[in-house]
């Protein structure tokens, strides 16, 4: 018996808290998830919820080969279902979005040294250093690296972002949009954004929300629901707790506009309900004095 009094457990602990023994939300079986896996890996995967801090996330082990597998040279280039197929295509839209996240974060940081981790494509990068920003990124995929150095001569490293050889103390912004809920260890990532950042420096993420309206409705079907791709499903709450016991503090949370809902509707949803969008941004900064 676990400590709890439930049983012993054989999913992985929670990564926020250290509680064992989560409950089960329910599984995304061989049939939902037959696009996302490989032949040979896992066919299942059960989506639990900590019981003590309420953090959701894949109860299995990933192993570092199904990882590399995921995230090889094809990730961008659309075999998969699950990938980014229309990533290059949809420049345009990806160059507004981080136009309008750069302008968000104007008023707390407006230029210096920034690292995107997992830059994919590059059209944060490419948006940055349209804007002056001294740019580089971190991206496992050699496909997508080379895409960035090609067409935005910007400075990719080929790595996990802890074997980069990055210098600590020496980025004012580090990036990870949509990326977070991607990574096995993401205490691990954050602990490293601290140490690369100057004192005074700042993280900022988005990633999905899983108290979000849509994603109660909807369930195992929810568009973000992605296992083994989505490793963590967060709430403003778990991340906020994530990136404050790492040292940050949060300087604020919002909600991403959901996409094709007509602007007046998306204004007046975001302002009546936390949880209206299925997306969320969060900035945090390193204090001074660490
Ligand atoms: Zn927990």
């Amino acid at each position: 018996m676990g400590d709890d009094g439930r049983g012993v457990s054989s999913f992985r602990p929670c990564a926020l808290c250290g509680a064992g023994s989560p409950d089960v939300l329910f599984v995304c079986d061989a049939a939902f998830v037959s696009s996302l896996v490989f032949a040979g890996h896992q066919q299942a995967y059960t989506i639990c919820k900590c019981a003590r801090c309420g953090l959701v996330y894949v109860g299995e082990e990933v192993s570092d080969a199904l990882l590399g597998e995921l995230y090889g040279a094809e990730y961008y280039q659309g075999r998969d279902a699950g990938g980014f197929t229309d990533y290059a295509a949809d420049e345009r839209k990806y160059r507004a979005r981080f136009h309008r996240r750069l302008e968000q974060l104007r008023p707390h940081i407006a230029g210096g040294r920034v690292l995107d981790v997992g830059c994919a494509l590059g059209w944060f990068l490419a948006e940055a250093k349209a804007q002056g920003w001294q740019a580089e990124g971190v991206e496992m995929s050699e496909h997508a690296a080379n895409f960035v150095r090609e067409t935005h001569g910007v400075h990719v490293h080929t790595a996990r972002l802890q074997e980069a050889g990055l210098e600590p103390g020496s980025f004012d912004l580090i990036a990870l949009w949509d990326t977070i809920e991607h990574l096995p260890d993401p205490r691990s990532i954050l602990r490293t954004c601290f140490d690369l950042l100057k004192p005074g420096g700042f993280v900022v993420l988005s990633t999905g929300n899983v108290d979000a309206w849509r994603s109660r409705v909807q369930g195992r079907n929810w568009a973000l629901m992605r296992p083994p791709k989505h490793l963590y499903y967060f709430t403003p709450k778990t991340l906020r707790s994530l990136v404050d016991q790492v040292g940050f503090a949060t300087v604020t949370v919002w909600q991403e506009p959901p996409q094709r809902i007509p602007a007046p509707i998306r204004a007046l949803a975001t302002r009546v309900s936390d949880n209206a969008a299925d997306i969320f941004g969060l900035l945090a900064v390193k204090p001074e004095s660490a």
